[in-house]
């Protein structure tokens, strides 16, 4: 809020796509809580799975069904995946993959994408996107120069940036979040993910697919299978906790039995697992079935597709994915980080706060996708699309 020059906004209360402030202002929110919330807020079979779960107590440090269930979900779900180590944060999540790589391959660089965001562990903030990138901050005081040694960034959709990296280093993994997300909604250019998974596999490094925000939301197995494109290893996190905190790494089972206690590569967490987060994520992707997909794909391609009109005569270029969109405030089409950097984030300021003013609530910031919810319908959509058309008129 501050980058758009607006106080904070404090939440009283969430229901469906909306949100009401503490000052009884109501907004149709379009942050979704950064992701998890793909049901909207409060839904019902949801929070009733919540409530039951806490009534049975609301951590054991030790096994429960619930996250059994839980895993068993994403093996069904995603095609690369046979077993899964949760966690409570996505940072944990990438932090644990990134782990791992090092320990199957005997190698410590990692490579990963200008704008691309994996979390806030010290490795890999250099060149972030997300929060970072809204905020102007390159990297962060606090990260020694070792630990940042161990990360080469390469720009996003530059096939002979990654060639050259990895001829260069002797590269453990290379992480990608297969439809970058949090600099804006940037998906990969044809044939870039193939083109990745060849090269990581032919330069023996693995490819680590950063699924925290496209898992469980462009498909019903992620980008992996939008795409068809198979990673070593994959991180998940957002949806799967359905708005608790959990999150996942997860590969096939010779990857994932180096893991303790099965293996030598050491990884734990008080609350991983925790019963309340696994039943609200059971819970959640017990509605994400293929009707559920195909309504999340034709409410997206409606406030897209309105998007694309406003943009016809105006500087914008509209991104999407399935669930996720960006309106660039740019001239030319974004294709990665340098691009999404030089929109014109004064103009989308201005915008945002037009939206604020007319009850909509827009990712204020360029860096972030516009995350649309089951709980969206066609009335919020078009409501949404005249306030942008107003205050398109008045930030441009
Ligand atoms: C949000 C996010 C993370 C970090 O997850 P946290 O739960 O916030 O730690 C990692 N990777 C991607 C792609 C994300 O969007």
């Amino acid at each position: 809020m501050r980058q758009i020059g607006r106080d904070p906004v404090f939440i009283e209360y969430g229901e469906g796509c909306e949100l009401v402030d503490v000052d009884g202002n109501r907004y149709l929110d379009w942050i979704g809580s950064w992701g998890p919330l793909i049901l909207g807020h409060a839904e019902p079979s949801v929070v009733e799975a919540v409530i039951e779960a806490a009534k049975r107590g609301t951590s054991f440090g030790a096994a429960t069904a619930v996250e059994i269930d839980l895993a068993q979900q994403v093996v069904d779900r995603f095609p690369s995946v046979e077993m899964v180590r949760m966690t409570s944060s996505g940072t944990e999540a990438a932090m644990g993959a990134v782990r791992l790589a090092r320990a199957i391959t005997g190698r410590e660089v990692v490579i990963k994408f200008a704008g691309a965001y994996h979390g806030h562990s010290d490795g890999l903030l250099a060149d972030a996107g997300s929060g970072l990138a809204t905020l102007g901050v390159p990297g962060s005081p606090g990260v020694t120069a070792a630990q940042a040694a161990g990360t080469v960034v390469v720009p996003w959709n530059d096939r002979d940036a990654v060639s050259r990296a990895l001829e260069e280093h002797s590269v453990a993994a290379l992480l990608a979040e297969p439809i970058a997300a949090n600099m804006g909604v940037v998906p990969p250019a044809p044939g870039f993910l193939e083109f990745l998974r060849e090269a990581t596999g032919a330069a023996g490094a693995l490819l680590v697919f950063d699924e925290v925000i496209t898992g469980f939301r462009v498909a019903r197995g992620g980008a992996q299978e939008l795409y068809g494109v198979e990673p070593d290893l994959t991180v998940l996190g957002k949806i799967v906790g359905g708005g608790l905190p959990a999150a996942a790494f997860a590969g096939p089972r010779e990857a994932m039995e180096r893991i303790a206690p099965a293996g030598d590569v050491y990884q734990a967490g008080t609350l991983s697992g925790n019963p309340l987060a696994a039943a609200a994520g059971l819970a959640t992707l017990a509605q994400l079935d293929a009707p559920a997909y195909a309504r999340l794909g034709e409410l997206t391609a409606r406030l897209s597709d309105g998007f694309l009109a406003l943009a016809a005569e105006r500087p914008l270029q509209v991104a999407a994915a399935p669930g996720l969109t960006t309106l660039f405030f740019s001239p030319e089409p974004v294709r990665d980080f340098a691009g999404a950097g030089a929109c014109d984030t004064e103009a989308h300021a201005r915008f945002c706060r037009a939206m604020l003013d007319r009850g909509v609530y827009p990712p204020p910031s360029q860096f972030e996708a516009w995350f649309v919810s089951l709980a969206h319908d066609e009335a919020a959509i078009d409501r949404t699309l005249e306030a942008a058309a107003e205050s398109l008129d008045e930030a441009l």
